[in-house]
């Protein structure tokens, strides 16, 4: 399960929205000067689902997440790792603010934009 999460993180930040996202990333410097980390922890049950922190480095995977079923443009998707790491990575990277969901801003900037990248047609259409 963590290569089948880490394959799938790779493959989006392969991407070129996944590309900004990488260089977003990469300007962020620590005190002295380092590129920060980003953390991506598993969590079985963490209570809250898969979140990460807006415009921060870290994300919070619960697995049971894959799977679940989206609302898509042509029918019902099922949320791979590609789709939830592109959805948490977007609010990480650009920090968007909490109704954005809603709005679908982060659904349609990095969610879709990047699994359309990878070859994936059934936007999400609702939060
Ligand atoms: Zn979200």
């Amino acid at each position: 399960m963590r290569a089948q999460a880490m394959n799938a993180l790779t493959q989006d930040l392969a991407t070129p929205r996944g590309q900004d996202m990488v260089n977003e990333f990469m300007s962020r410097l620590d005190s002295n000067g380092s590129v920060e980390h980003v953390r991506v922890y598993i969590d079985a049950d963490s209570g809250l689902g898969t979140y990460s922190v807006r415009g921060g480095n870290v994300m919070v995977l619960q697995p049971s997440d894959l799977l679940s079923s989206y609302s898509g443009r042509t029918g019902v998707g099922f949320f791979s790792y590609d789709r939830i790491f592109a959805h948490e990575m977007g609010h990480m990277a650009f920090g968007n603010n909490a109704f954005d969901d809603y709005a679908l801003t982060n659904i349609k900037n990095n969610e879709n934009a990047i699994m359309e990248q990878l070859g994936y047609t059934n936007d999400r259409m609702f939060y």
